[in-house]
Order: structure tokens, then C-alpha cells, then sequence
């Protein structure tokens, strides 16, 4: 099976009808960038940056930080590789940064808010990756973004770093694209407004799924009610991917569902063909996208839009499914 599989990864990404995908790696190390590029990646759709900071006892420095992007960016020899800002808090800690103790940490204090606070540790890490843009396709991405003022705030940092630099004649690619996480039901419901300032757009379904249907994605006690297949997560799924195009943006998931072949039908009613996920699910899921037809997307989604629970919607998803592997 493992074989089979593997003879896929010099395949296109695409529907038995012709619809191109991009099937990119989600890693958190360039420990794993062997088996992305072996299974024929189209690029780093997450790079989760926070395992730089964790096991260790201080930050790392900008030049430690620089050495990993570039090394990223260089061995993926132009593809895109989409680097998230550091998304620590909520479940992932720092010994050396004292987190205040919270009743409820995945509403806390994390991610973009912590960088926002603390503008010296987001300003090392957008000059790291920035300075590694000049060797690459780097592309910026915030997470938890919850409303425009937070990513105004975040690129207002980012235009004063790239001063910096310039200042310093350090070369980076000031075309770089900037995007968000949408992983916030507030960011799915701005997304028009969203659209209209960034490049891009990441859909966090491991997040969104937490916040929409408040069910800590920890919690063993609720984890039956974690339900990626919930009609309000895909009616939140549509409303993103419908303003992204509006506004001509790119938009992706990332999330554990891009991985899951039971959502591939999702993605193609949708029109969503990017999709990032761990590296052991790319070749899965191109086998099943390379039986799937995108001819049969506006039924796909009039079936969908009509259930009235996840039973239901996981029934009908079965129909569109097709995987021989
Ligand atoms: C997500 O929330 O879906 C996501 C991809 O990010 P993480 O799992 O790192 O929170
Ligand atoms: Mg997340």
C-alpha cells in the first residue's frame, strides 16, 4: 500500500476532470522537510514556528531563527512556504515566559495578542523571516487574527521592520504576501473586510471548530462534540472561501480536515484547492482526489447546504468519496 501510495507523489494534484490542487506540508521542524519533499509537496502551507521557541530555556535569537527559515525556504527551491508567527499560549507553553495562570487559556492570552504585547519578540521574529525572504518564497502568516485592527497593528510592525532593514541595506523580498489564520468565528464573519487587506487566507479548522461549537479541542470530556462535520462549521467554511474569491485572494486550509479525505468533496463544492496538512496525509488524499470529479460541485453543495446535522452530512460526503487506497 505504502508503494502504491508513494508512486503517486510525482503525479499532478488534480480532479479526474482537470481541477488543479495544491497539496502543501504542514511541519513544525526542517526535520521533516526529507519526507515533504519525497511525497511531492507543492509547498510548506504552515510552517508552526512555536517548536523553535519550546524545550529550551530562552528565546531564540534572530540569527538562530534566520538559519531555520532560510534553510526552510532554500531546500523547498522555490515553492511557497507559508510561515506562521509565533501562536504560543492556549495549549502550548514556554518555561522562560511566564504566562499569567487562566481560567480558560485558549481564550487568553496567546498568539497574535501576545505578539502585538510584546512587539520586541514579534520584531526579532519578522526580521528573521524576512531577512530568509530573500532566499525563497517566503510568505507571512498571523494566527488568531480576530478583528482588522489586529492585523492593522501586525503589518503596521512589519512595514517599520522592513524600514529597518532597508536602513540597514539587509535584502529581503519587499513583495512578500502577508495572510491570516482564519481560525476565529469573529475573522470568518469579517472575512469581506479581512479579504480586502491581505493576501491570503489559511483556514484553521482545528481552532475554528473549538470556538464555534465552544468545545475545547483538549477536553476529553467533550471530545464527541468536536465536530468538523457540524452545518454551522461548513456554512463558516463557505462564508470564508466566498470572500476570499470575491476579492481575487487565495484561500487554503490547514487545519487537520484539509487532511481528512472524508472533506475532500468540501473543498471541491467550495472551489478551495489549497490544502495543507500533516505530510503522511498528501498522498491519501491525492489518490482520492485523483478519482474525484469537479463536475459534480454545485450538487455537492446543494446537498450539503440542505442537512440538517453531521450524520447527515457525513452521509452525503460518502457518496462523493472515492478511494481505491
Ligand atoms: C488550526 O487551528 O487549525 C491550526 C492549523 O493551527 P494549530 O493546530 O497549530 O492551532
Ligand atoms: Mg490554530
Amino acid at each position: 500500500l505504502h508503494e502504491q501510495l508513494q508512486k503517486l507523489a510525482h503525479l499532478p494534484s488534480e480532479t479526474e476532470d482537470g481541477l488543479q490542487f495544491q497539496l502543501a506540508a504542514n511541519i513544525s521542524s526542517v526535520k521533516e522537510l526529507d519526507q515533504v519533499i519525497k511525497n511531492g509537496a507543492s509547498g510548506v502551507g504552515l510552517f508552526r514556528t512555536e517548536f523553535l521557541y519550546m524545550d529550551r530555556n530562552s528565546f531564540p535569537l534572530e540569527e538562530e531563527q534566520f538559519a531555520v527559515y532560510k534553510e526552510v525556504a532554500v531546500r523547498m527551491e522555490g515553492k511557497r512556504v507559508v510561515i506562521r508567527t509565533l501562536d504560543i499560549g492556549g495549549d502550548k507553553h514556554l518555561d522562560y515566559l511566564a504566562l499569567p495562570e487562566e481560567e480558560n487559556p485558549s481564550l487568553g492570552y496567546r498568539a497574535i495578542r501576545i505578539s502585538l504585547d510584546r512587539t520586541d519578540l514579534f520584531k526579532t521574529q519578522l526580521r528573521a523571516i524576512l531577512r530568509a525572504s530573500h532566499y525563497g518564497n517566503i510568505q507571512i502568516m498571523y494566527p488568531m487574527i480576530s478583528s482588522l485592527d489586529e492585523l492593522r497593528k501586525a503589518n503596521e510592525i512589519l512595514a517599520e521592520v522592513k524600514r529597518e532593514l532597508t536602513a540597514m541595506n539587509m535584502p529581503f523580498n519587499s513583495n512578500l504576501e502577508v495572510g491570516i489564520m482564519i481560525e476565529l468565528p469573529a475573522a470568518v464573519m469579517i472575512s469581506e473586510l479581512l479579504a480586502q487587506e491581505v493576501d491570503f487566507f489559511s483556514i484553521g479548522t482545528n481552532d475554528l471548530v473549538q470556538y464555534v461549537l465552544a468545545v475545547d479541542r483538549m477536553n476529553e470530556t467533550v471530545a464527541h462534540l468536536y465536530d468538523p462535520f457540524h452545518p454551522a462549521v461548513l456554512r463558516m467554511l463557505r462564508l470564508t472561501a466566498q470572500n476570499a474569491q470575491r476579492y481575487g485572494k487565495h484561500v487554503s486550509v490547514c487545519g487537520e480536515l484539509a487532511g481528512d479525505i472524508r472533506a475532500l468533496p468540501i473543498w471541491i463544492a467550495l472551489g478551495i484547492t489549497e490544502l495543507s496538512m500533516s505530510v503522511q496525509s498528501i498522498l491519501r488524499v491525492k489518490n482520492s482526489l485523483l478519482q474525484s470529479r469537479q463536475s459534480e460541485s454545485s450538487t455537492i453543495w446543494e446537498e450539503l447546504s440542505r442537512c440538517p446535522n453531521s450524520s447527515s452530512v457525513v452521509e452525503v460526503l460518502s457518496k462523493y468519496i472515492q478511494a481505491d487506497l
